[in-house]
């Protein structure tokens, strides 16, 4: 059974998210129902996970038509021990998968937190080719996996917990009572560089009614 502590491990402040997506040109994307190139927002949720208020990427949101695409990342995992390894970033990667799996994201965020010999700072691009490397030596296996389903699931497991707003209007319609909304947040574009997130509407996880507004 699925808890909170199912939801993806590596959590980061949101200010971290806005340089990475920023660098990584993610800003707009390709809208399904668009059909073009929008302009996106990512909405967050709030979940407590090891007795801590952490924040969970929800979906990526299209600021035109409004609909909520789920955030489908690369996921790595440690296939098997490899020696030499050809750089120390190398050596940090293994090292930070031989933990357990990780999403290209948490990855990068691990490897920024760590201290490696004559890496200065870890560039995406940097990781990238490695992983390309890794993966070619059978050392890494990549796969798409669906964050935002993997949060989906732990709030719906996790529903009978607190922060819940109130019940579900699509669920009360089939005589459904229980308390399964959450807030949804969203950053707020700040010209003081300081970020926020700010409450941009309800969701329910187990069914995913939900009202987001625009601004
Ligand atoms: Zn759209
Ligand atoms: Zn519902």
């Amino acid at each position: 059974m699925l808890g909170v502590s199912a939801l993806p491990r590596a959590l980061y402040l949101p200010g971290d998210h806005v340089r990475m997506e920023n660098a990584r040109g993610l800003r707009t994307r390709l809208c399904p129902s668009c059909k073009e190139i929008t302009p996106h927002r990512t909405l967050y949720v709030k979940a407590r996970s090891g007795g801590k208020t952490r924040w969970f990427q929800l979906f990526w949101a299209c600021e035109k038509c409004g609909s909520l695409n789920h955030i489908v990342l690369p996921n790595y995992t440690l296939q098997r021990a490899s020696s030499p390894l050809p750089t120390a970033l190398a050596t940090g990667v293994v090292n930070a998968l031989q933990e357990g799996p990780l999403d290209v994201d948490e990855l990068i965020m691990r490897l920024r937190k760590r201290q490696m010999p004559g890496v200065r700072h870890v560039f995406n691009s940097d990781v990238a080719m490695v992983l390309e490397f890794l993966k070619g030596r059978g050392v890494v296996a990549e796969e798409r996996k669906d964050r935002t389903a993997r949060v989906l699931e732990a709030l719906t497991e996790s529903s009978t917990k607190s922060g819940r707003l109130g019940p579900c209007p699509a669920e009360l319609a089939k005589g459904i009572e229980r308390r399964g909304l959450v807030s949804v947040y969203a950053q707020r574009r700040d010209p003081s560089r300081r970020t926020r997130l700010n409450v941009v509407g309800v969701l329910c996880p187990s069914c995913q009614y939900h009202r987001i507004g625009t601004h």
